[in-house]
């Protein structure tokens, strides 16, 4: 790494190299720096939106995400079966599709390096270098070398170590789920439907998640599920013990392994998620937030990706716009882009997780959604606001 560069970017994940690839579109010097050797796997129940697919269709990869599973559809168990269909809007992609993220990323990482960004695999960064001001000026690795850059974009995940380094004092810091996943052959068809589960009682109480079935193609499956960390008794729970109950819950004629066998071929991987912008504001002087970092997770649903791409685009674009016209001290234009996209949803989406984690209240929400009556309405005012553009 020699030189200094216009966006030092911490991170290659989805929302580091959109970031990178943007940056990089206009003409700006850009450093990708991933601690992980690629192709690397990231806990993730693989499932792209159509909102995701439509980023990825932006950045130019149509061709490519075409050849991924499709589906059309989300099956929903309330613990009654329904199913919504993925809405129809202009432009916009009407299903969605799934692909391993041992892939994903690595193509992504690539179409970043093909965009002019340069990516250097197995640097870990430590946390960020400041100058005498307290601005980001760039990252220290934990080899010691600092790499400089006019802007800095953290895109290193949900334990940002840039985040943790400069102690972000959010008001909306700690909204985040947990999640766990694991991947397996099932003894049943592939098909176009993601399944939501969405009866998840530990001892007893409703609590604010739901468990997924997802197909991969060839038989595959990635099974998984995730709760919200407002249910007071979260930290009681045993992610991989919860994941091998709700397994058992699944169709015997499936043959789901046991959680045993599972966790021998190290599939079962649980992560954070955070959720409705830990990391509010976006920005702080020299230095971007984008991705799990910034906590872009959608509140309610859990997406991700779609969220990691949409904040690595804007970052990368509104990084390079502040430089050319002020300088890296203000990144209010980030901040502007942001609020407008996603603030009142997750405005609401951040008391609905408050709400949710009482599991009196989650489980009065899930008898209403059983009901038919009450559910065809809630559908149709959703199908509604899924043509404003902002909704994924
Ligand atoms: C179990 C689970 C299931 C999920 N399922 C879905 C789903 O089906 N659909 C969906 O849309 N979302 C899902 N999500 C959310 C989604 O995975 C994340 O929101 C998404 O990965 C965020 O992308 P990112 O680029 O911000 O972070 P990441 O994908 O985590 O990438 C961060 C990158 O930073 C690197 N990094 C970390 N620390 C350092 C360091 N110190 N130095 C250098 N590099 C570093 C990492 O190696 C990694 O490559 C799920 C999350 C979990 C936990």
């Amino acid at each position: 790494m020699t030189g200094r560069y216009d966006v030092v970017i911490a991170g290659g994940g989805p929302s580091g190299s959109a970031a990178a690839w943007q940056a990089a579109q206009s003409g700006a010097r850009v450093a990708v720096l991933d601690k992980a050797e690629f192709p690397r796997d990231k806990p993730c129940g693989d499932g792209l939106t159509a909102r995701a697919v439509s980023y990825l269709q932006k950045m130019g990869l149509a061709d490519e995400v075409a050849t991924y599973h499709r589906v059309n559809r989300v099956t929903v168990f309330s613990p009654s079966e329904w199913e919504l269909t993925f809405p129809r809007r202009p432009g916009m992609p009407d299903h969605g599709h799934t692909v391993s993220r041992t892939h994903l990323d690595t193509v992504l990482l690539k179409h970043a390096e093909s965009a002019g960004a340069e990516v250097y695999q197995g640097a870990e960064v430590a946390g960020p270098e400041l100058d005498a001001r307290g601005r980001v000026v760039g990252v220290v690795l934990k080899s010691g070398e600092k790499v400089l850059g006019d802007a800095v974009i953290a895109a290193d995940g949900a334990y940002s170590p840039i985040k943790r380094a400069l102690k972000l004092d959010s008001q909306y810091n700690g909204y985040s789920a947990i999640a766990i996943r694991s991947e397996m052959n099932l003894n049943r068809p592939d098909n176009d439907s993601l399944d939501i589960y969405l009866k998840l009682l530990f001892q007893g109480d409703q609590l604010p998640g739901y468990g997924w079935v997802f197909p991969m193609g060839g038989s595959r499956f990635n099974i998984g599920l995730g709760y919200v960390n407002s249910y007071k008794n979260w930290q009681s729970i045993n992610a991989t013990q919860f994941l091998g109950d709700f397994l058992r819950t699944l169709p015997a004629e499936w043959e789901v392994p046991p959680i045993e066998e599972l966790k021998k071929n190290k599939s079962v991987r649980a992560w954070r998620l955070p959720m409705g912008f830990t990391a509010w504001p976006p920005w702080r002087p020299g230095v971007l937030f984008a991705g799990d970092a910034l906590g872009a997770g959608k509140p309610v649903s859990g997406a991700g990706i779609s969220k990691a791409l949409e904040s690595g685009l804007t970052a990368g674009e509104c990084a390079v716009a502040a430089l050319v016209n002020g300088g890296p001290d203000d990144f209010t234009n980030y901040e502007q882009r942001m609020r407008a996209a996603w603030g009142r949803e997750y405005r609401r989406g951040r008391f609905f997780n408050k709400l949710a984690g009482n599991p009196a209240i989650a489980s009065a929400g899930l008898k209403a959604l059983d009901n038919r009556t009450f559910r065809d309405l809630l559908l149709k005012s959703m199908y509604k606001k899924a043509q404003s553009p902002q909704h994924t």
